[in-house]
């Protein structure tokens, strides 16, 4: 029976066209339409969305994300109203909070429907064909996805095609070594020329290694 096709496979879709590890690429996509719509909708006065005032602020990786979007009114209104709450509950105390970051919970949700959904989607040759061509998952989202996959079939086909991807990019490390000995440096840089940024990417997903802000 043919999936049913919703933005979920299309998104998948367009994504495994990208360059990157798809899933990284689907978080980036999400975190990306949460500021846009967290900025659009939630900073127009101090009332900064309560989810966001009882997590005391955003993670890391997504506080990197808030600074690219270079809103420098809407990040002032938002870190003074979570300041506020820091410094206003008791007195000579401070309010920390601990819950999650909302922007994780949008992509972590976002990640996981994209995740259950690979099996099901890889019965169709137009997307089975597109995964097959493009640069494979990350490391970190191979983990989270092989478990899911319960046909022998379609986690073999997963596991050469990444297999595939990683001795090719482990071709070009070997290369990247060799040309880097003092015989051979005279030698052009080819396709090896960033495979260990590359391989950095391979790990933990390119997301993070671009990340230099933070
Ligand atoms: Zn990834
Ligand atoms: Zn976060």
């Amino acid at each position: 029976m043919p999936v049913e096709k919703h933005s979920t496979y299309f998104n998948m879709l367009d994504v495994l066209k990208e360059k990157g590890c798809p899933y990284c690429r689907l978080s980036d996509k999400s975190a990306h339409s949460y500021f846009d719509a967290f900025l659009f909708e939630n900073v127009t006065d101090r009332e900064v969305s309560k989810k966001l005032r009882s997590s005391g602020g955003f993670c890391r990786e997504h506080s990197a994300k808030f600074l690219e979007f270079n809103d420098t009114l809407g990040a002032a209104i938002v870190y003074e109203s979570l300041i506020y709450d820091l410094l206003n509950e008791k007195k000579e105390s401070l309010s920390l909070k601990s819950g999650a970051c909302p922007a994780c919970a949008v992509s972590k949700e976002a990640e996981e429907r994209h995740l259950k959904t690979f099996e099901p989607y890889f019965a169709e040759p137009e997307f089975a064909e597109a995964y097959l061509v493009s640069e494979g998952f990350c490391i970190s989202h191979l983990k989270l996805l092989l478990p899911k996959i319960k046909k022998e079939s379609v986690l073999k086909k997963v596991i050469e095609k990444e297999r595939q991807t990683l001795e090719k990019l482990h071709s070009e490390l070997l290369e990247f070594l060799r040309k880097n000995d003092y015989r051979f440096s005279k030698e052009e840089w080819g396709a090896e020329k960033d495979s260990w940024r590359r391989a950095i990417g391979k790990f933990v997903g390119e997301r993070k290694v671009r990340q230099k802000s933070l």
